[in-house]
C-alpha cells in the first residue's frame, strides 16, 4: 500500500504545522536527545536505543469501543498526514484499557478502515501497530513509584463522598480523610486493590496534586480503580484497571510520541498530562524529552452526529440496519454508501486544522467525491423510475419486431482508453416516468403528444400519447422512431430536438434494486438543541425502487463506482448484491442538491 501524496492545493491553515516546523529546528541543535530503541519501553530502554530515525512521531488512538466515524477520519488523516510530511511516524494505538465495552471486532474493523483511508502503520520495515493494555505491567509500576514518592494515594471514601469533596467551579474541594495516610499504608492497601482483596469500587488509587485547583481535573484525579472485568487482550490477569486520564499519556511517553494530537476537550487535562510525565521522568522511569500534547477542534459533518454513543443508539434501536448502513458517517457506512477514500481524504484535509470545532456542510464531501468521480467513473444508462415506451411503427422501419438496432456509447467521454459500452434498441424501452407529460409545462421538452426528442446515443422519436389503465394512470408511452436520424449517423442532425432521453432496451434491461437515500437527519446539527436526537431522524432517509439497467452493469464489482447518466453515482452494495440480484446505492447526485432541497 502506498501513502497517499499530499496534495499541497490543499493545504489550509494549520497551526499544528507551524508547531512542528519550529520544533524540528529546535532539535536540530539537539540531535542526541530523543532515542527510540525500536520498540515502546521506559527510560532505560530507550536510553540503550539508537537516535529515533523518524523526525517527529504522532499516533492515532481510538478506544475499540465501536466503529471508527467520519470525525475519526480528520484525526487519523491529520495524525499519519503529519508524520508523512515531516518525515516521522504515526502509531496506530488501541487504547484499550476500559475493558467492559471493548472488543475484539472492533479493533479488526478499526485496522481494515484505517488502511482503507489509503494509511499504513508500517514504516522503516517494523509495525507500529501497539495495544495500551500492553503497557498495565509499566503503568502499575509507575503507580508505585508514584505512591513511594508520597504523590499518590489509596482512597476509601465513597463516590458520592468523592463527588461531594470534590467541589466544583466556584468551590475548591475538600481533602479527603485518606490523604495524609503514609506512603507504607497506601503501598499495602494498592497491592490488597491489585491481589482482589477488595470488591469492585470500594477505593481507588488518586494522584496527589490539589484539591483547590482552579482546574477541576488536577484535584486529585483518580488514577486506577477496581474492575472485575475480563479484558480483551489480557484477560482475568487484572482487576484493577488505569483510568484513561493515567493511562493516555503513559502510553505516549513509552512510545516516544513527540506531538500527541487530540481534540479540545481534553485542553483542561494537558496540566495533569505534564504533571504526570514530569514526575515520572524525574523518578527515572520515562525517557526524555516527553511528549507534549496539543488540541485541535473537532470535525462534525452537518446532517449526521459524530458520537459513539449515538450511533451505537440509533444501531441498537434498530433506526438503521446497522454500524455500516449506507446512511451512517461511520466510515465503514461511508465505504459501503460508495465514498471514496480519497473524497473523504481531500475533505478532511481541505477543513484545516483550528482550536475551534467546526460544523462542515454535508456538501462539501460530496464536492470531492464528485471531483474525484467525475474522471474516472464509467458512464452506464440507469432508468430508476420507469415507465414502457412503445416505439410503435418499429416493425414499419425495420422490417420486424424482432429486429435489434445496435447503439454504442463511450465508457468515458473523456477516457477512449475504457472503450465502448455496447446495447441495443428494440420496439419496447423503459424511460423515466418523468420523461413524459400529457400536458406539458411550460418549458418542457422532453416526451408530450406531438414532440419530438432524442433517444439518447439511438433515434429521435415523436411522441403520440400513451396507453392508460382504468384509473385513469398512465401505463406506457407511445411514440414513432423518426427513420434515418440515428446518433452518429450523418442523418442526425437532419432533427433538431431540445430534449435527450435516457432509456434501457425491455429486452435487455437487468433488473436492479436501487436505493436512493437522502439525508439521516432533517435538521444541520442533530442533536445540539433541547430535542432528543432521535426525533429529528428524516424518516424519508431511504427510499427503495426497482429499476432498470443497461446490460454493461450485470457484473458490475462492489469496488466499482459508475455515473449512472443524469442521475448521479451508484455503486453495488457490498453486502447485498450479486449478479443474480443486482442492487445499487447512490452515492450522491450530479449536482449539489442539498442546499435547495
Ligand atoms: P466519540 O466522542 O465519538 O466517542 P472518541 O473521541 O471518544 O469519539 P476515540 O476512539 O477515543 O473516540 O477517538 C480516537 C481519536 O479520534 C481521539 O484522538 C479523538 O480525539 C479523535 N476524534 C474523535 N472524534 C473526532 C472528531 N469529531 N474530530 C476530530 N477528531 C476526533
Ligand atoms: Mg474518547
Amino acid at each position: 500500500m502506498s501513502t497517499p501524496a499530499h496534495d499541497e492545493s490543499l493545504k489550509p491553515n494549520n497551526f499544528l504545522r507551524a508547531i512542528i516546523e519550529r520544533d524540528l529546528e529546535a532539535w536540530g541543535q539537539l540531535q542526541d536527545a530523543r532515542r527510540f530503541a525500536g520498540s515502546p519501553g521506559d527510560a532505560a530502554h530507550h536510553a540503550a536505543g539508537p537516535l529515533d530515525p523518524a523526525r517527529i512521531r504522532t499516533r492515532f488512538p481510538p478506544e475499540p469501543n465501536g466503529y471508527l466515524h467520519i470525525g475519526h477520519a480528520k484525526s487519523i488523516c491529520l495524525n499519519f498526514g503529519l508524520a508523512r510530511d515531516y518525515g516521522g511516524i504515526c502509531h496506530l494505538r488501541f487504547d484499550d484499557t476500559n475493558p467492559e465495552k471493548e472488543e475484539q471486532e472492533y479493533v479488526d474493523a478499526i485496522k481494515e478502515m484505517v488502511a482503507w483511508l489509503g494509511w499504513s502503520w508500517d514504516a522503516g520495515g517494523s509495525s507500529h501497530l501497539f495495544q495500551a493494555s500492553d503497557y498495565f505491567d509499566f503503568m502499575y509500576r509507575a503507580a508505585e513509584y508514584l505512591i513511594s514518592a508520597g504523590l499518590a494515594y489509596v482512597d476509601e471514601q465513597t463516590p458520592e463522598q468523592m463527588r461531594v469533596n470534590r467541589g466544583d467551579f466556584g468551590t475548591p474541594g475538600t481533602n479527603s480523610p485518606f490523604r495524609d495516610r503514609s506512603p507504607e499504608e497506601n503501598l499495602l492497601r494498592f497491592r490488597e486493590m491489585r491481589d482482589g482483596k477488595h470488591p469492585d469500587g470500594a477505593m481507588v488509587l488518586r494522584a496527589k496534586i490539589d484539591m483547590a485547583s482552579p482546574n477541576i481535573n488536577l484535584r486529585d484525579p483518580a488514577l486506577y480503580r477496581i474492575r472485575r472485568a475480563t479484558h480483551h487482550n489480557t484477560g482475568d490477569t487484572w482487576c484493577i484497571y488505569p483510568m484513561y486520564t493515567y493511562a493516555h499519556p503513559i502510553e505516549d511517553a513509552l512510545e516516544r510520541i513527540t506531538h500527541s494530537i487530540c481534540t479540545l476537550e481534553f485542553e483542561d487535562q494537558r496540566p495533569f498530562y505534564d504533571w504526570l510525565l514530569g514526575h515520572l521522568a524525574d523518578g527515572g522511569l520515562l525517557a526524555r524529552p516527553l511528549p507534549h500534547q496539543y488540541e485541535f477542534g473537532r470535525l462534525n459533518l452537518s446532517y449526521v452526529v459524530t458520537s459513539k454513543r449515538k450511533l451505537r443508539q440509533l444501531v441498537e434501536e434498530g433506526h438503521v440496519s446497522g454500524w455500516d448502513d449506507p446512511r451512517m458517517p461511520t466510515l465503514v457506512g461511508m465505504r459501503r454508501r460508495g465514498y471514496t477514500p480519497e473524497s473523504i481524504r481531500n475533505m478532511v484535509d481541505s477543513t484545516g486544522v483550528t482550536k475551534q470545532n467546526a460544523w462542515i456542510d454535508y456538501s462539501v464531501l460530496d464536492g470531492y467525491l464528485r471531483a474525484d468521480l467525475e474522471g474516472k467513473a464509467a458512464r452506464a444508462m440507469a432508468v430508476i423510475e420507469p415507465i414502457k415506451l412503445k416505439l410503435t411503427n418499429w416493425a414499419e422501419v425495420f422490417g420486424s419486431d424482432a429486429h435489434r438496432e445496435p447503439c454504442s456509447a463511450p465508457a468515458h467521454p473523456q477516457l477512449p482508453e475504457l472503450g465502448q459500452r455496447s446495447f441495443s434498441l428494440g420496439p419496447e424501452v423503459w424511460i423515466e416516468q418523468e420523461d413524459f407529460m400529457e400536458v406539458p409545462v411550460k418549458g418542457y421538452h422532453r416526451l408530450y403528444p406531438g414532440n419530438k426528442a432524442r433517444l439518447k446515443y439511438g433515434y429521435v422519436i415523436e411522441c403520440s400519447g400513451c396507453e392508460k389503465d382504468a384509473a385513469g394512470q398512465v401505463t406506457a408511452v407511445l411514440a414513432k422512431i423518426v427513420p434515418d436520424t440515428k446518433s452518429g449517423t450523418p442523418g442526425a442532425d437532419a432533427v433538431k430536438v431540445k430534449g435527450v432521453i435516457t432509456w434501457v432496451g425491455a429486452h435487455e434491461g437487468v433488473a436492479a434494486e436501487v436505493r436512493l437515500y437522502d439525508r439521516l437527519f432533517t435538521v444541520p446539527q442533530p442533536g445540539t438543541s433541547d430535542a432528543d436526537f432521535l426525533s429529528e431522524i428524516n424518516p424519508q432517509s431511504c427510499r427503495v425502487v426497482q429499476s432498470w439497467l443497461e446490460p454493461s452493469l450485470a457484473g458490475a464489482s462492489t469496488d466499482s463506482r459508475y455515473q449512472f447518466e443524469r442521475h448521479g453515482y451508484f455503486i453495488a452494495d457490498r453486502k447485498d448484491h450479486s449478479a443474480d440480484k443486482p442492487v445499487f446505492n447512490k452515492i450522491t447526485g450530479l449536482k449539489d442538491g442539498w442546499g435547495s432541497k
